[in-house]
């Protein structure tokens, strides 16, 4: 048997891919398998969030999938006949170097951290499931199965379940997946459509539910989601249906031509009673799943494995208490039933059978939608939910508020705002960063020499009135902030979550 391994990653969907950069980033021995033989090569997810994108910065990621995707798409309410703009990405917007929603399709953005992991000499081992796993030793023994059917047997200390919403890890560590499907048939087709205004996701609101087209450029100009209509048969998902539906629901004007990929799913909304249990970790559709209202499933998962990196690397370099784990799921669980929870309002708005939703869909909405559309407050509130800037880790226990902390400002566990704009690039590199404000002789010791820890000094430009210092994780949010000059707390901090090498 080999040498045991510090993490073995299990999937290679966009999840697994993030939290393989973020352990290399810190050369953490690890491996990453995925039963398959090759990466997805259908589009699935097609829109990126802005806090997806900061978090995937640091890693020099963002650029090339902003160069590969679209950043200016225009988002069309259709009711009953009206068009309605929704200016949705245009307030609530300044603290973030991409404020916009990225479409691109998810095998592009696959193909885009697969790539970054192969320049850094990291091999994906495809055609390699994971088949058996359990804990003896202080290490979790896994059997992983290759293509051809030769099986190997590794040790690892820590198992990561990025393997999607059938997750093996998940039924190896005994964790409940707990939820419902939702009753309707959806059916998704990447296609031609003719008559639609380029360059817009347009959805048609109608008595019978939503019709999504969204742009994507690749492997076809759109991608349209529409749920089967009740009491059509289960027939296959053919051109002649979707333009029926299309016709109905856009009453015509809209020719669908040359699809390249069509599919019909049940949705479901579930989630993981737990996302650890002893050495196994859940992160993505394996800790949970529903509807893509909003474009939340694939972020979340990426996001989910950025808080998780940094967290195994620093323990397994002995660098942090094991404690810090145990902050994943305080941390991220909450993440995951809010959008859980957030998506089925939606889904259910969008979609209920009811007539009171029905009626609310054809009558209301036209005249409501634009009253909505112009409150301002309401749309950035809206922005920040979906854009996923809003998550924060308040109620961690890795988020500590210092003493003289004014009102203004981040709080710990926040998100670090980009103001001024470029702080957030600064702070992007591996480890904790320091941030110390006020002039030069406020500080005249670094309070930390810990390798893991750089110190800005931004002179005099506090870029939050009263709060002297804090600190930043690795994955870009607050842990620690406080006004004054008394740096004990900040030591406490260092001291719990930080050892010395
Ligand atoms: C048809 C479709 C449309 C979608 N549309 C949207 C959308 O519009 N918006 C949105 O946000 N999301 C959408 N999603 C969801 C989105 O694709 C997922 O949220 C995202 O792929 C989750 O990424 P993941 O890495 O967690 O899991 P996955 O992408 O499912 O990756 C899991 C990987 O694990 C591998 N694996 C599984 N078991 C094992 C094992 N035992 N051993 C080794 N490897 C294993 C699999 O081969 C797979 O590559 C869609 C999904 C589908 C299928």
């Amino acid at each position: 048997m080999t040498a045991p391994l510090d993490v073995l990653v299990v999937g290679a969907g966009p999840t697994g891919l993030a939290l393989a950069t973020q352990l290399r980033a810190y050369d953490t021995p690890f491996r990453i398998v995925d039963r398959s033989l090759d990466r997805a090569r259908e589009s699935r997810a097609p829109a990126i969030q802005p806090r997806t994108l900061e978090a995937l910065a640091g890693h020099g990621i963002a650029d090339d999938l902003v160069g590969r995707g679209s950043t200016t798409v225009r988002l069309r309410l259709h009711l009953r006949g009206r068009v309605l703009p929704v200016p949705l990405f245009d307030v609530g917007c300044d603290d973030t170097p991409y404020p916009f929603l990225l479409f691109l399709p998810q095998s592009e953005t696959e193909a885009v951290l697969s790539a970054r992991l192969a320049e850094r000499d990291v091999t994906v081992e495809r055609g390699t499931e994971l088949v058996g796993a359990r804990p003896e030793g202080g290490y979790v023994t896994c059997r992983l199965r290759r293509a051809d059917g030769a099986e190997e047997t590794v040790r690892a200390r820590y198992v990561v379940g990025c393997d999607g919403a059938h997750s093996t890890v998940r039924a190896r560590a005994g964790i409940a997946f707990e939820g419902y499907a939702y009753p309707q048939t959806f059916l998704l087709a990447d296609l031609e459509a003719d008559g639609l205004e380029p360059g817009c996701a347009h959805t048609f609101m109608t008595a019978a539910g939503m019709l999504f087209f969204f742009p994507l450029g690749t492997p076809a100009t759109w991608r349209m989601i529409a749920m089967r209509p009740a009491g059509a048969p289960a027939e296959e998902v053919t051109l002649g249906l979707l333009q029926r539906i299309a016709d109905d629901w856009t009453t015509g004007g809209v020719a669908l031509r040359d699809p390249v990929w069509t599919t019909s799913f049940r949705l479901h909304n579930r989630g993981a009673t737990r996302y650890r249990k002893g050495p196994f970790f859940l992160a993505g559709d394996a800790a949970h799943i529903h509807s893509p209202a909003g474009g939340q499933g694939m972020n979340t998962g990426i996001q989910d494995a950025l808080n998780l990196g940094w967290k195994l690397a620093h323990v397994c370099r002995g660098a942090a208490p094991e404690e810090l784990l145990a902050t994943y799921e305080a941390e991220r669980a909450p993440v995951g039933r809010h959008v859980r929870r957030l998506t089925d309002r939606a889904f259910i708005v969008g979609t209920g059978g009811n007539p009171v939703l029905r009626m609310a869909r054809t009558h209301l909405a036209p005249r409501v939608a634009p009253l909505v559309l112009r409150a301002t407050g309401l749309r950035a509130r809206l922005f920040r939910t979906v854009s996923e800037l809003a998550v924060h880790y308040r109620r961690s226990p890795a988020s500590t508020t210092g003493p003289n902390r004014p009102g203004g400002g981040p709080r710990a566990g926040d998100r670090l705002p980009d103001v001024p704009r470029g702080l957030q690039r600064r702070t992007a590199g591996a480890g904790y960063h320091l941030l110390l404000t006020g002039p030069h002789h406020r500080w005249p010791q670094p309070p930390s020499a810990h390798e893991l820890v750089t110190v800005h000094r931004l002179g005099t430009d506090s870029p939050w009135p009263g709060v002297t210092h804090a600190l930043v994780r690795p994955d870009g949010h607050v842990g620690y902030v406080a006004g004054g000059t008394d740096l004990t707390g900040l030591r406490a901090y260092l001291a719990r979550w930080l050892l010395s090498a």
